[in-house]
């Protein structure tokens, strides 16, 4: 894939940039190693003053990334300015609450006596250089959940950013050296996939981060356990959205438009698969197409476009691929299931919703990334949670219940790494944020992400 700013509401391409060579690499490999090893020893309070001070610089540039990032991918101007102010909080929180997360740990003396100690920590060290693979579909905002702790702890970072948004991957290497963070301390590498296993292997990076696909995360995760590597995986989704017969239905349907076409439809924790009730499921489903139905598709720079186009040509037709097989074995389409025909150029799809969906049709188990819905009906709970778990990922679910006991039900039984109660799945930088399955391993966000890059050190005192 060229390194390109290709704009998905048109298909123009706009620039394209030449990939590093591996002069270059090998130079900016150097530069994070000789960061680190000065960066690791400052202080949290320095290192708040620069996360801060990045912040602002974000808030203050909120507009023209916001345009950058509708230009490169198509999100919806509006949510691309929403993303932007929420990576500044997301800083501002890691720098005000990093110091307290990563504080030594005491274990209690009774309990480490018989170990010989006369007292004993545990201290959060920094690992070093991490390599940070990151995907288009949030582009500030993957990489500032992974570089405001990853920074705040010590590390320093490397970006190898998708290659569809190189002018969001520029703009944020410049912004932390803006802010003040010592050279090499996050860099941007404009380079290829093929470019990420000899960086993955040299020795002076310690261990990466990677937000797409699955078998982009495998590709890592093989090479970073050959090489005894830590790694993060947060991968596809395929998210249940259960509305019980006690769901406040008309928040229920209005939350799952917005929980399904965010982001053009193009996120992982995005709802994908509507399993409701039956008691509930022809008002629920009728409510919900007629408003996925009312949903303005068109110029992701308008401030009035619900939905834009998906972020690439490829990304359309595997959309296509699985909504045709669909409807080829059966699916019915309430709305959609088609290019909007008043959009030739672009990567448009119509909001759609499908019912009658049966194992044997792709949908049922692969994910889809796009303003497409699967509307599933079932008898009981039991059955709502056998549905939800039958999928080969784990990343986050919502449930709409007001029942005290069901909801305790579904806390135990659904395996994914969240579940929201009467709302839509949304990182918070206070909330942990990862997968079980083939949605990934480790977490991201919160004191349980900002320890993931840690040397978790034992000082023994005798
Ligand atoms: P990819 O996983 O291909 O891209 C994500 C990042 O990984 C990019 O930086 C990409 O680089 C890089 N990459 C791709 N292949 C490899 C590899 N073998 N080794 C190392 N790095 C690699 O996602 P796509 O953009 O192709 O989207 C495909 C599907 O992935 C989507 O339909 C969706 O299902 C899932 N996805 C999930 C996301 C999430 O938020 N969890 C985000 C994006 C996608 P480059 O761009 O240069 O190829």
């Amino acid at each position: 894939m060229p390194i390109a700013t290709v704009n998905p509401a048109t298909g123009e391409t706009l620039s394209t940039f030449d990939e590093l060579g591996a002069q270059e690499i090998e130079r900016r490999l150097a530069a994070a190693a000789t960061a680190f090893h000065h960066y690791r020893t400052t202080g949290f309070a320095v290192r708040a003053e620069l996360m801060n001070r990045a912040a602002g610089l974000l808030d203050a540039d909120q507009e023209t990334i916001a345009r950058t990032m509708t230009t490169e991918m198509g999100k919806p101007v509006a949510a691309a300015r929403a993303e932007a102010a929420k990576c500044a909080k997301a800083m501002r929180w890691y720098a005000a609450h990093a110091e307290r997360l990563l504080a030594d740990e005491t274990p209690p003396a009774d309990e480490t006596a018989d170990a010989g100690a006369v007292r004993a920590r545990v201290r959060y060290r920094p690992l070093g250089v991490v390599l940070a693979v990151m995907p288009w579909n949030f582009p500030l905002w993957q990489v500032v959940r992974f570089a405001a702790p990853a920074l705040m702890a010590g590390n320093v970072g490397l970006l190898k950013h998708a290659s569809n948004v190189p002018q969001t991957a520029l703009y944020l290497e410049d912004l932390f050296r803006r802010a003040g963070f010592p050279a090499g301390c996050f860099q941007t590498l404009l380079v290829g996939s093929r470019a990420v296993e000899g960086i993955l292997r040299d020795a002076r990076v310690a261990a990466a981060t990677l937000t797409g696909s699955e078998p982009a995360g495998r590709s890592v995760a093989a090479i970073a356990g050959d090489e005894i590597k830590k790694t993060v995986l947060e991968l596809g989704g395929s998210d249940p959205y259960i509305v019980m017969p006690s769901a406040d239905l008309e928040r229920a349907v209005r939350t799952a438009v917005t929980a399904r076409v965010q982001n053009n439809g193009q996120s992982c924790i995005a709802a994908k698969r509507f399993i409701v009730h039956a008691d509930v499921h022809e008002a629920f489903t009728e409510r919900f197409a007629s408003r996925m139905r009312a949903l303005t598709v068109g110029d992701p720079m308008e401030e009035t476009t619900d939905v834009g186009p998906l972020a690439s040509e490829r990304g359309r037709a595997d959309l296509e691929e699985l909504v045709d097989d669909a409807l080829r074995r059966g699916a019915t389409a309430l709305c959609g299931g088609a290019r909007p025909k008043d959009r030739p150029l672009g990567w448009f799809y119509e909001p759609t919703v499908l019912t009658g969906i049966t194992p044997d049709m792709r949908i049922h188990r692969e994910e889809t990334f796009g303003p497409v819905a699967t509307v599933y009906r079932v008898g009981g709970l039991g059955e709502a949670v056998e549905l939800a778990n039958d999928t080969p990922f784990g990343l986050s679910s919502n449930v709409w219940t007001r029942d005290p006991a069901e909801q305790e039900r579904f806390a135990r039984d659904i395996e994914a790494g969240g579940v929201f109660f009467n709302g839509m799945t949304a990182s918070h930088p206070a909330l942990p944020f990862g997968g079980v399955k083939r949605s990934g391993y480790g977490r991201e966000l919160s004191g349980h992400g900002i320890r993931e890059f840690c040397n978790v050190t034992t000082l023994w005192y005798g």
